[in-house]
């Protein structure tokens, strides 16, 4: 069962509905986890230590599989407006550039992976949390 489907049913059970779901930490996980409670319309409380979003990280890369799952939390239209770079290729070097790893994404998972500014994707996230 996928995880969707999997809350989806949950969140039918009028006790688990009643439940206050609190979720310690606003980073990527912490705010797309919420995002996915309230795509079942389960409300959960994000608490995050940090006053304010930070230039915390450079970009990240996201892979088809990462941007699935934005898709299914409802932030695929705002993923778009963001300034994002498409990569087909993903390489892991040595300090002096010898490879270590090299990843075909296109091959491998039939989608580009695409680099977002770390900052940007949080924001989308968040904007996309019902106050
Ligand atoms: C150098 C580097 C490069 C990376 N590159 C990639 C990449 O290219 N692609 C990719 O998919 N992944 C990448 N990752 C991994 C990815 O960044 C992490 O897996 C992801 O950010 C983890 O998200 P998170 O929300 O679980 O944790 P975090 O982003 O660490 O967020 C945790 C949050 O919880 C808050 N917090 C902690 N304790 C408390 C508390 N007690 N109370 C309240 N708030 C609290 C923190 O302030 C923080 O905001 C990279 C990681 C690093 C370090």
């Amino acid at each position: 069962m996928r995880l969707a489907e999997g809350l989806r049913r949950a969140s039918g059970h009028a006790r688990l509905a009643a439940v206050e779901i609190a979720i310690i930490g606003g980073g990527i996980g912490g705010i797309s986890a919420a995002l996915a409670l309230q795509q079942v319309g389960l409300q959960a409380t994000v608490y995050e230590q940090a006053p304010e979003i930070g230039e915390v990280g450079a970009g990240i890369g996201l892979w088809p599989g990462a941007l699935k799952s934005l898709r299914e939390i409802g932030i695929a239209d705002w993923f778009w407006d963001l300034p994002v770079s498409p990569f087909r290729w993903a390489r892991t070097a040595t300090p002096a550039g010898q490879e270590v790893l090299g990843f075909d994404v296109l091959g491998m998972t039939r989608g580009l992976g695409y680099v977002v500014r770390r900052p940007d994707l949080l924001a989308a996230l968040s904007a996309c949390l019902a106050p």
